[in-house]
């Protein structure tokens, strides 16, 4: 099977039974994005090619640690033999850090607002850093929203200007303000990503109460201008209800702005729990969509030095998947 149509099928299951020798250096935690607050995930490897997905004991597909992170995927009747990786903090050659892991809105398919974490401080989230420096080549942050847009700006900022002290490249995904593109671009942030989530301003003001999806809009093409093309990203999430057309909309139209989509099949946890996970046939439509629109646009997906585009595990990446 090849590795395409195998990590297609893969994030449409969207989870694994672990079984075999204890693997708890390999098991990710998250506090944001897919799976946060769940037990965790595993980063399964074949060759350059990586799929992250979470542990479930109730998961038909079964991935068995035969030690030393060597790995065994029982899937369709067929033994795939691989790797697990150890990540950084949340993914493997990356510090992705979850700044504040609480939010003040409740888009609905998120668990962030759920969980109810706390906020990291400066000096935590560089001992952290420190702690993984010698396997990591970049450094990223996001964010929930403690108290105000504006006041979560400031503080990841501020976490920014610290950062910067390990001379790696740093990406930065927050909810922003119209300066935050400025502001992060003063300090020297390498890559930004900026989330639209949903194909159509119809969908993100369902799924998204009192956030602006103009706004987002503004701020990538503010972002393009200052970072310039490839270093630009935002998430589109697929399964919330959107159209192929919407989504084939939604994708040709950040592409042409010189943003590269991040394509996130969807998690279905809070208010969209039950709701079915995108198939294994929609995730490849939709990647054959975004292959075109970023050959169209002179886009590179593999140039990415941080943050999911760089990480490939939750997604089906352009250039990265062959
Ligand atoms: S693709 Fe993004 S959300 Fe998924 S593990 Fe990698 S960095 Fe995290």
């Amino acid at each position: 099977m090849q590795w395409k149509e195998l990590k297609s099928r893969l994030l449409a299951a969207g989870s694994v039974r672990l079984t075999g020798e204890p693997a708890e250096q390999f098991i990710a935690k998250s506090a944001a994005g897919p799976g946060a607050g769940g037990s965790g995930a595993i980063f399964f490897v074949m060759g350059s090619h990586r799929v992250k997905l979470a542990v479930n004991p109730l998961s038909t597909i079964e991935v068995a640690h035969r030690g030393n992170g060597t790995a065994d995927l029982y899937f369709d009747g067929k033994l795939i033999g691989g790797r697990l990786l150890e990540p950084g903090f949340h993914c493997p050659g990356q510090a992705f850090i979850t700044v504040t892991g609480s939010c003040v809105f409740s888009c609905r398919y998120c668990s962030v607002p759920k969980i109810g974490g706390r906020r990291k401080s400066v000096e935590e989230i560089m001992a952290m850093v420190e702690s993984v420096r010698h396997r990591i080549h970049a450094i990223s942050i996001t964010s929930g929203v403690k108290e105000s847009i504006g006041e979560e700006e400031a503080y990841a900022l501020e976490v920014v200007k610290h950062l910067a002290s390990f001379a790696l490249p740093i990406g930065v995904s927050i909810y922003p303000t119209e300066k935050t593109p400025d502001l992060l671009h003063e300090l020297g942030v390498a890559e930004v990503k900026f989330n639209l989530e949903a194909a159509t301003p119809e969908l993100f003001a369902a799924m998204c109460p009192g956030l602006d999806y103009t706004l987002l809009w503004h701020v990538l093409d503010r972002s393009v201008a200052l970072f310039g093309r490839n270093r630009v990203f935002s998430n589109v999430i697929i399964g919330l209800g959107e159209t192929d057309t919407e989504l084939e909309t939604c994708i040709w139209k950040l592409t042409a702005h010189g943003v590269i989509p991040v394509l996130r099949p969807l998690n279905p946890v809070a208010d969209l729990a039950g709701t079915p996970r995108p198939s294994a046939e929609r995730l490849k439509t939709a990647y054959a969509m975004h292959e075109s629109a970023l050959a169209a646009a002179g886009l590179d997906a593999r140039l990415a030095l941080t943050m999911c585009t760089n990480c490939a595990g939750c997604d089906l990446v352009p250039g990265r998947e062959e």
